[in-house]
């Protein structure tokens, strides 16, 4: 009857609710609440009123529950969907996740896990949900593969907090490998190898015990600094989102945060952070890494990271948007607190402050003004200013922007997304959106060229200084600070201290005259 259904459908909406609940608190103490919080925005979705009442006015008509609850998603997953933006696209995925799981609980099949292997495997999958990822079991789920999505997704993010290896966008085909394949997952170059022969999976396994012996024998060395052959030192930085982040940088043997993504405070909580919390935020911060520099960059909302409760207006393009800096001038509101609070910070702890998206000379010469203005008010002492370099004309005019920083902090991530013309987060642009571009290189050649004629220093905090082939160029073209991802810094320290700067520069320079990414990797 139309009142057992209803009954059944409010029962499973409860139960799927308290299940996310756990999730998020148990998610939150594996990898912290920024990961976390897709649980409570999947939470938030049952508690929408039209969705709910739309249901069961499908139940009053005797229809199945479940079929009610399915056709109402779904319909309002296509609208999602027809809005042609990709931010609600991705709405769409944790809508029907949601969905899913509510179906689980009024089908009685909950405790079903779409990774519920027994054998230790490599997932294969269209694509992955947040939640999907966060619930694998790394002892069961060696790696995973997906046919869509990109490398700086949800999915891939949580994945390499995790350490699980995995391959994103890797192309439909891989929807046709039958189940119980043998195969070989290469994530550090994104290769898939099925049926190998028993001497490959030998030779592969023992490839990974090395790994394994390598990460640790990298582990033991963590705390020792970035010196190379020839004895000279890079500077090895984090990037951060989170106090927990930072206990763990220190850990890893990170010489400083070289990156504080502060968005994260925003995206995280679901409400705009006071001064003061921001203001307690970055003390405790500065407090983990006991004395270590703290780069705060401010806020960089826009592009992929959008704060809903802002309800900013949607943008045709929104990477060429307001976005970083641009809102910042447009919303004071938001900009001068955190700046204050920043400040206020910074009498008690060793920070420096980095714009993003600076795109102009103009945007340089308003924001130290506005920065000016409130450290005289805060009445706190003058620190380093810097900006990122992520938009090519910050690159081609570095000369010009130089005379009025004290540093450069390179974001290889949107250099590149600007640089190529590629979206960061499209699946099939993925490979070829390559940091190791020799025009990205260029870009990084020709900023720290004109900083060193101007007596200032560059670090780089994008991606691409998390991986060994990256941070070797960058440094051989005259990087002096790499800020990476927590667990790569044992890795790229032990791997610096065997280099010697003569051959990175070597390196760096034939880096510059290829054709081709293809062919720098090929170095
Ligand atoms: C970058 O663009 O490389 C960067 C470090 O900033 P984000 O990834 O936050 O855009
Ligand atoms: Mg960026």
């Amino acid at each position: 009857s139309p009142t057992f259904g209803k009954k059944q459908f409010k029962s499973a909406i409860d139960s799927a609710q308290k299940e996310l609940n756990k999730l998020y608190d148990e998610v939150k103490v594996r990898l912290g609440s920024n990961q976390a919080s897709i649980f409570l925005v999947h939470a938030e979705f049952l508690n929408d009123d039209e969705l709910l009442k739309e249901t069961e006015d499908l139940i009053s008509k005797k229809h199945n529950p479940a079929w009610a609850w399915q056709q109402t998603v779904q319909s309002r997953i296509d609208q999602l969907k027809n809005l042609d933006d990709p931010i609600l696209a991705g709405r769409a995925v944790d809508l029907s996740d949601v969905c899913q799981r509510v179906l689980r609980h009024m089908l009685g099949i909950a405790d079903v896990s779409p990774a519920a292997s027994r054998t230790p495997s490599v997932l294969v999958a269209d694509d992955l949900t947040p939640s999907d990822t966060a619930n694998l079991d790394p002892d069961l789920i060696l790696g995973f593969v997906t046919a869509k999505g990109g490398p700086t997704s949800h999915t891939a993010i949580i994945a390499r907090a995790m350490g699980i290896p995995a391959i994103v966008a890797a192309g439909d085909t891989v929807l046709d490998i039958a189940n119980g394949t043998n195969c070989i997952l290469d994530g550090f170059n994104g290769k898939l190898y099925l049926n190998p022969q028993p001497e490959d999976i030998e030779s592969a396994e023992q490839l990974h015990e090395e790994i394994k012996r390598q990460l640790s024998a990298d582990y033991a060395e963590r705390l020792l600094p970035a010196k190379t052959q020839d004895e000279h030192v890079i500077e090895i930085f984090a990037n951060v989102n989170r106090v927990a982040d930072a206990v763990k940088a220190v850990e890893y043997g990170a010489e400083g945060v070289g990156l504080m993504r502060t968005e994260f405070l925003f995206l995280e909580s679901g409400k705009t952070p006071t001064e003061d919390e921001q203001y307690e935020v970055y003390v405790e911060m500065g407090k983990a890494l006991g004395g270590r520099p703290l780069t705060i960059r401010t806020l960089d909302i826009g592009g992929d990271k959008q704060v809903p409760h802002l309800n900013l207006p949607k943008e045709d393009n929104s990477f060429l948007g307001i976005r970083g800096i641009r809102l910042c001038f447009a919303r004071p509101d938001l900009f001068l607190p955190q700046l204050r609070a920043i400040y206020r910070a910074a009498k008690e702890t060793n920070i420096r402050i980095m714009f993003p998206m600076i795109t102009t000379l103009e945007d340089v010469e308003q924001v130290i003004e506005i920065t000016e203005k409130v450290r005289a008010e805060v009445g706190a002492p003058k620190i380093e200013l810097g900006i990122m370099v992520e938009v090519p004309s910050a690159a081609i005019l570095a000369d010009q922007f130089a005379k009025l920083v004290d540093f450069f902090s390179i974001g290889t991530n949107d250099l590149t997304q600007y640089t190529l013309a590629m979206d960061r987060v499209h699946p099939q642009l993925a490979k070829q959106a390559d940091a190791l571009n020799p025009a990205v290189l260029r870009m990084v050649e020709m900023t720290v060229r004109a900083a060193t004629q101007e007596g200032k220093w560059v670090a780089v905090c994008g991606g691409a200084a998390s991986d060994i082939k990256g941070a070797s160029i960058l440094v051989g073209l005259g990087v002096k600070e790499l800020s990476i991802t927590v667990p790569t810094i044992p890795t790229i320290k032990s791997h610096l201290r065997k280099a010697s700067l003569k051959d990175l520069q070597a390196l760096a320079q034939s880096a510059l005259n290829c054709r081709t990414a293809a062919e720098v990797r090929a170095l």
